[in-house]
């Protein structure tokens, strides 16, 4: 058993307004300036739709994440090209998307928000009408951007090549995108901080990198070389290629305000309070074997190998592995590992893209509150039941399965039924007034758990919510220098085989060397 230390998370799907106000604060710190201005590092999309860059889960497509190879020895390589034709293609990568696909065919733009304030009097109100940030010209015709389904806008459209519909047959497709009749989601989503992440492997330079104190993925502004393998062979498209640098640049898990106590930007500002951040332990042992395992048992396994941080035999081995009283209790006091390993109430994004996540997702039960039918009665609802069922749910089980689940239907609905199974307690308490200790041992919790679990998810403060712990950077530097990160990225075809240490120490003058 190694343990690696990962700040971890957790979005709650049901709570998310798609107000944005996560997007709006990660682009006033950190990409509102020239050549970033395309990028949103956190962005909110709307499900059905194909999202931000364009149809971004089609790996068809764009070849990101990693396969099976079949073979014992090296059983995973990137989907995209391998190194040789990386070399051969360094000054041309066709498997990236375009600017088109981030934000339009005409490039960035905004729109002339001066008009509102200075235009002439005259009878219909004055609009702001888009203009390139590029060429000046106004008028120009947008048609994509980081937000361009919002609400379902025009998903009746492009949801026709939503992914997650691959399950499904034409015709319930098709039923499914009659809007007006329909379902629609909200789905935020940041760099994933993966435990084996694809843009590390695939980094010609070395540049993209996992630290070792907090498990952030980053990439090195001085050695990256602008070769955007990153970029291709991340699955969720969250490394960005900023066109003034030249370099790459991503989500940096706001880790200058990590390293004092506080949550990042977009977790902070959230008023949807849909966001939790904490320590958890990672077994690095195991990584291969989460990121490997059968389709339907990816999201089992990479439960395995996530650590309690309660277990006496896991605190001895941190302790001898040097890992801090301050990062143990702040594991201790996580909300991780519960919402994903104990009560199994969140799921990975994508988990077929085999690049091990830290971020969790609690699927939507929406709408909880059903339509009351003609006789005042709650017709959504199940049999004797205010509260739906899985059957009457409007988001369809099989598109969450695609989203979270590589397509395995019990794991959503294991989730599924232990927040309703919460749901059904919390009115037992409230408005029957005698605990309803049975739909929670049908569903494997106790009733400790259930309050728990309602605490955390409908109640819970700042301070239950983010629990990070202050980094000691000055202890790190000696003893933990960046990991993950090979000889200029091709002595290793695989991350994961690499022991932290073992290519990086520090020299005498402080510099990091291989
Ligand atoms: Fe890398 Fe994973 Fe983040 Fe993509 S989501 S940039 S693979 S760490
Ligand atoms: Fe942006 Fe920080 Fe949120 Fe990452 S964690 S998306 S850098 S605000
Ligand atoms: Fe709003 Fe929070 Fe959802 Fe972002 S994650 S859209 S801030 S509710």
């Amino acid at each position: 058993m190694q343990i690696v230390q990962q700040m971890a998370m957790v979005f709650n799907m049901d709570k998310c307004l798609g107000c944005n106000t996560c997007t709006v604060a990660c682009k006033n710190i950190w990409t509102n300036r020239e050549g970033a201005k395309y990028m949103f590092w956190n962005n909110v999309e709307t499900k059905p739709g194909i999202g931000y860059p364009k149809e971004w889960e089609n790996q068809d497509e764009w070849k990101g994440g990693w396969v099976l190879t079949g073979k014992k020895s090296s059983p995973l390589k990137l989907r995209v090209a391998p190194k040789w034709l990386e070399l051969a293609n360094l000054f041309y990568n066709p498997d990236q998307p375009e600017m088109k696909d981030y934000v339009s065919d005409v490039g960035t733009y905004t729109f002339t928000y001066e008009d509102l304030h200075s235009a002439k009097e005259m009878k219909q109100q004055p609009v702001a009408r888009p203009k390139s940030e590029i060429t000046g010209e106004e008028n120009i015709k947008p048609n994509w951007g980081v937000n361009w389904e919002d609400n379902a806008a025009g998903t009746n459209v492009t949801g026709q090549w939503d992914v997650n519909f691959d399950s499904m047959n034409q015709q319930e497709k098709d039923a499914y995108l009659q809007y007006q009749d329909s379902f629609m989601i909200y789905l935020p989503r940041i760099c994933n901080h993966c435990a084996n992440p694809a843009c590390v492997g695939a980094c010609p330079s070395g540049a993209a990198h996992k630290r070792e104190e907090d498990g952030v993925v980053l990439i090195d502004q001085d050695r990256c070389r602008g070769w955007r393998y990153c970029v291709s062979a991340c699955p969720y498209k969250k490394p960005y290629y900023n066109w003034r640098s030249g370099k790459m640049e991503k989500c940096l898990l706001c880790y200058p305000r990590l390293e004092t106590g506080q949550p990042p930007a977009c977790f902070h500002s959230c008023p949807g309070k849909i966001r939790y951040m904490g320590p958890i332990l990672v077994d690095q042992d195991r990584v291969v074997e989460a990121a490997t395992a059968d389709e339907k048992d990816l999201v089992a396994v990479h439960r395995s190998i996530l650590l309690d941080p309660n277990d006496p035999e896991v605190i001895a081995q941190a302790k001898k592995q040097g890992i801090g009283e301050t990062f143990m209790e702040a594991a201790q006091k996580s909300p991780i590992y519960p919402m994903f390993v104990k009560w199994e109430i969140a799921l990975p994004l994508h988990p077929e893209f085999r690049t091990v996540p830290s971020l969790f997702y609690i699927p939507p039960e929406s709408p909880v509150a059903s339509v009351l039918d003609d006789n005042g009665l709650h017709s959504a609802a199940g049999e004797n039941s205010v509260l739906p069922t899985l059957e009457n749910f409007r988001v369809p089980i099989k598109y969450l399965a695609s989203l979270f689940s590589a397509g395995n239907i019990s794991e959503v609905e294991n989730t599924l039924l232990k927040q309703l199974a919460v749901r059904k307690y919390r009115r037992s308490v409230r408005v029957e007034g005698k605990p309803d200790l049975e739909i929670l041992k049908a569903v494997g919790l106790t009733e400790q758990d259930a309050i728990d679990i309602h605490r955390l998810l409908a109640l819970a403060f700042l301070d239950e919510r983010f629990i990070v712990p202050t980094t000691h950077r000055e202890l790190d530097r000696d003893t933990s220098p960046f990991m993950e990160r090979g000889f200029a990225g091709f002595d290793k075809m695989n991350p994961l085989k690499m022991k932290r240490r073992e290519y990086m120490h520090i020299d005498e003058q402080g510099d990091q060397v291989i």
